[in-house]
């Protein structure tokens, strides 16, 4: 909101104050007052509320009084996070000048204030602002010019400016959905041309982004190009990839902004890497979120994909596996090193779990790197590039040498090299200047070792050999005085002082002593008193303390210029580290839970067996009872007759959608890199993925369910190939039987003519079982019940052929339905099966006894007379005498 204009009575320090809101308008306002961050104005009465912090006020501005609030400088990083999850933007304006400096202007000076950042969701690097196993993306959107005869695309531009990462990627404006959903940005910056757009406002608000509108000459890709090359101190940019003018203009907008946020601090920036079209497996929103790919249902990671198969030790290994899973590829090569290298770590037990070992004390590199190149970074982060274990150069070096006869695989020797690349230097200067444990704050000191600097040595040895006289003063002050209990103190308002009981205050107040001590204060009981001798060595402290503060500061800094120096190299490794982080996890995952390698190749096949869902299977050995039934699966030309298309029917609860979604994950897993939970595999690879159930009611958006389904059934016709796979799940429920029945039915036929993708098709409709014998790559399969007893038992267990009864009242009966309304159930479903399924609902009702309660539901009966006088009673207001008559009374109506 807009700060009031600044009114006659201002004070100065309000005048400075609306001067800085007014340039920040669209953010809150962290004011720098001494220990606290102060708000001011609407900015107090927001944040108070969105805090659930107190709203004082502070003088009067304009005849009124300000509203304010304030959170303390130690604790800011926990509202920050609170008010960013709450989708403010924060700018946090800081005392640029010492206050004594101010006072020496003028008494009525104010100390200078700048805005030294802007915290955006798209823009933290803060530790305790960010998850550690998950990356946090700002991404630019520009549409591309319209071109006659193409479908209008738009060029994405992101960044994680917590550890550098730089991507640029072209989509069709149809994929933007997908592509927001694979990257997650926390922000999401277009130009103010596009942020009118109420479509692109919806897409980015569904994606979880906040939007932030930029002017639109930020977007130039002139610009874009020249800062890249800057920045990266290149000629020219083709070695990162081949930029289009959209993609320029893009990653133009993008660094405008980062550079405006972080006010004139670069952060570190990796190579941009340009994602091609048709590189990676094309997955859209809502396959994500229906396969549960990175988030459950629930919207928690717990339940996800990939919080099943996650097994890295280290933060940067979790980000590079979430990133893996949300982009798997469609490169057969590189799919097939990926699991070389898994393969090789999965059949070693011994050097993968030393690896893991090892990495389990690596710190996060990256992140590091990416605080000390913006400032932001202490004497931990500093640590964290000293952290010589998991990266001991000779054990590196000597690993390559050992394994090159091995025949370590391409992506792990890659790695390894990087590792035995990495700079030595910089880490054993570090290891000699830092101390063990760390401080967060460089301005903490105490963190460079002794021996390191001899100035640094000689200031701390003053310091503390003047600590010593003082402690040695006590003494002599007690034998001087006579005074046993004499005690030297310090507190931060007197310094070092002495102290006695109010019994022996006259010892000191008399002479001699008086020559001595001089009276400073009187407590209850206790007496205080300095000494020029105390004041002297204090002096001698505090400035020795500070000279050694002011060198360790120099010393930080050096360090840091030397680090940032080689922070390409120091980048390289610790981005190896996070890979072999990873792929040691999936080889753990994969001879934990006994996942097997898939075969990839440019084949269509899709032959899977007794494969499993990842996420059932692991829940239900949490649980007791029987485990996972494995089940095969077998499309395209392996599968004997040439299917493609399987329409699976079965009850309600018999597991179809386990089944669907397990050959889903599993082509995600594969192209992902890893190992797939099955008995063996062998998948072409696929370039996109669709998966859809039919849908719930999405009232939140305004559609109805038959809408939803149409338009999501709609987008896979229409881009779904050859190549493609297509899982749909009841599709065609939400509307009435014959429409869904039709559609359903029209769209198996259009997918096995025309997309002739390979299909898994879950279905109620029996009818189209008909259709799958009569289609030529189609096939029924059904998932195996067994009827015992009147009880259904579900075998889970994914057999040829249609199921021929649906069970559903045997479901129904399992839910818990009562049995009145079974029976009824029972009669109907006989009716309309004498019928052919198709009685007039009139004849129904006439043919049939309407239903009959044999035995009135409790609650709703007429409540009995007994009942009724019981009801009436009151115990309350009643003597001992009435109640028992009324006993008595009652008793008499049974
Ligand atoms: P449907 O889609 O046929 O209604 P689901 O796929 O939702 O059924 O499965 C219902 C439940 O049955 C699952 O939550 C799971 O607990 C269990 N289940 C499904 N498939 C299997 C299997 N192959 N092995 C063991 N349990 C299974």
């Amino acid at each position: 909101s807009a700060p009031p204009a600044p009114a006659a009575d201002a004070t100065p320090m309000i005048a400075q104050y609306l001067e800085i809101k007014s340039a920040n308008a669209d953010s809150l306002l962290f004011y720098r007052m001494g220990d606290f961050y102060e708000m001011f104005f609407d900015d107090a009465a927001v944040a108070s509320r969105a805090l659930g912090i107190a709203l004082t006020k502070r003088g009067k501005h304009g005849g009124e009084d300000i509203p304010m609030c304030g959170v303390p400088v130690h604790a800011a990083d926990d509202y920050l996070q609170r008010l960013i999850a709450q989708g403010f933007r924060v700018a946090v304006c800081e005392q640029t000048e010492d206050p004594a400096d101010a006072k020496k202007r003028g008494p009525k000076s104010v100390v200078r204030r700048d805005v030294v950042r802007l915290v955006t969701p798209g823009t933290l690097t803060e530790e305790s602002l960010l998850d550690a196993r998950a990356h946090n993306f700002l991404t630019a959107l520009f549409r591309a010019p319209a071109k006659e005869n193409a479908e209008p695309s738009c060029a994405l531009a992101s960044i994680d400016i917590s550890t550098g990462e730089l991507i640029a990627a072209s989509v069709r404006l149809s994929d933007l959905p997908g592509e927001l959903a694979r990257i997650k940005p926390g922000e999401v910056l277009v130009g103010d041309d596009m942020a009118g757009d109420a479509e692109i406002r919806r897409l980015i608000d569904e994606a979880g982004a906040a939007m932030t509108p930029s002017p639109r000459a930020h977007f130039d890709s002139v610009r874009g190009e020249r800062a890249l090359k800057e920045r990266l101190g290149v000629a020219a940019l083709d070695a990162f990839g081949d930029f289009t003018r959209a993609e320029l203009a893009a990653l133009a907008g993008l660094l405008t902004y980062v550079e405006i946020t972080q006010v004139g601090r670069a952060p570190l920036l990796r190579p941009p890497r340009k994602e091609i079209a048709g590189s990676l497996l094309v997955i859209d929103a809502a396959t994500r979120a229906n396969l549960e790919l990175a988030r459950s249902n629930q919207g928690a990671r717990a339940g996800s994909l990939l919080a099943a198969i996650d097994r890295t030790v280290t933060a940067a290994g979790a980000r590079e596996l979430a990133s893996r899973l949300a982009s798997p590829s469609t490169d057969i090569d590189l799919v097939n090193a990926r699991l070389d290298a898994v393969a090789y770590l999965a059949g070693e037990p011994r050097l993968r779990q030393a690896v893991r070992e090892a990495l389990k004390a690596a710190p996060d590199l990256a992140r590091a790197l990416a605080r000390l190149a913006l400032g932001r970074g202490g004497p931990r982060d500093l640590g964290a590039v000293r952290c010589r274990h998991p990266r001991r150069p000779r054990s590196w070096s000597a690993c390559v040498a050992r394994r090159r006869g091995l025949g370590l695989p391409r992506e792990l020797m890659g790695i390894v090299e990087r590792l035995a690349a990495a700079p030595i230097g910089i880490e054993q200067s570090l290891a000699a200047a830092l101390h063990e444990e760390l401080p967060v704050n460089a301005r903490d000191g105490g963190f460079i070792r002794k021996g390191f600097n001899g100035d640094l040595d000689e200031h701390r040895a003053l310091r503390d050999g003047s600590r010593q006289v003082i402690a040695g003063l006590q003494a002599t002050y007690a034998d001087a005085t006579g005074v046993k209990g004499l005690k030297v103190r310090h507190n931060n308002v007197l310094g070092y002082f002495v102290e006695v009981t109010a019994l022996h205050a006259p010892t000191l107040t008399k002479p001699p002593h008086v020559e001595t001590f001089i009276h400073r204060q009187t407590m209850a009981n206790a007496v205080r008193f300095s000494t020029p001798e105390l004041a002297e060595l204090e002096a001698r402290i505090t400035s020795a303390a500070d000279r050694a503060l002011a060198l360790e500061l120099d010393i930080f800094a050096k360090l840091v210029g030397e680090v940032l120096g080689q922070e390409q190299a120091l980048s390289a490794a610790g981005a190896g580290l996070a890979e072999l982080d990873h792929y040691a996890a999936l080889a753990e995952l994969a001879a934990e839970e006994n996942y097997v390698r898939p075969k990839i190749d440019g084949s269509l096949v899709f032959a899977v067996d007794e494969a499993r869902h990842p996420m059932v299977e692991q829940n239900l050995r949490r649980g007791q009872g029987a485990g996972f039934i494995g089940n095969d699966c077998r499309l395209g030309e392996e599968s004997g007759g040439g299917t493609r298309i399987l329409v699976v029917t079965g009850p309600n609860m018999a597991g179809k959608s386990t089944f669907l979604r397990q050959n889903a994950l599993l082509v995600v897993l594969a192209q992902a890199g890893s190992f797939v939970p099955a008995k063996s595999a062998h998948i072409g690879i696929v370039d996109r993925l669709f998966s859809r159930v039919g849908a719930a009611d999405d009232l939140a958006r305004g559609r109805s369910t038959f809408m939803v389904e149409m338009v999501e059934t709609a987008s896979i016709l229409n881009q779904a190939t050859e190549r493609s796979f297509v899982v749909l799940d009841e599709i065609g429920r939400g509307t009435a039987t014959f429409d869904g029945l039709s559609i359903a039915w029209a769209a198996l036929e259009y997918l096995h003519e025309v997309n002739r993708s390979r299909v898994l098709f879950a279905t109620h409709y029996h009818e189209l079982t008909a259709l799958a014998d009569k289609l030529a790559h189609a096939a029924n399969a059904t998932v195996e019940v067994k009827e015992w007893r009147d009880e259904i038992v579900f075998l889970y267990r994914v057999v040829p052929g249609a199921a021929d009864r649906s069970y559903g009242i045997h479901v129904a009966k399992l839910a818990g339905l009562p049995a009145p309304v079974l029976a009824r159930a029972g009669e109907v479903l006989n009716e309309l099966e004498k019928a052919d399924g198709r009685p007039k609902p009139t004849d129904l009702a006439d043919d049939l006894p309407l239903f009959q309660a044999t035995k009135p539901a409790p609650g709703l009966s007429e409540p009995s007379a007994l009942e009724q006088a019981l009801g009436a009673l009151n115990p309350d207001a009643m003597t001992p005498k009435e109640a028992l008559e009324a006993l008595y009374r009652l008793k008499t109506m049974l």
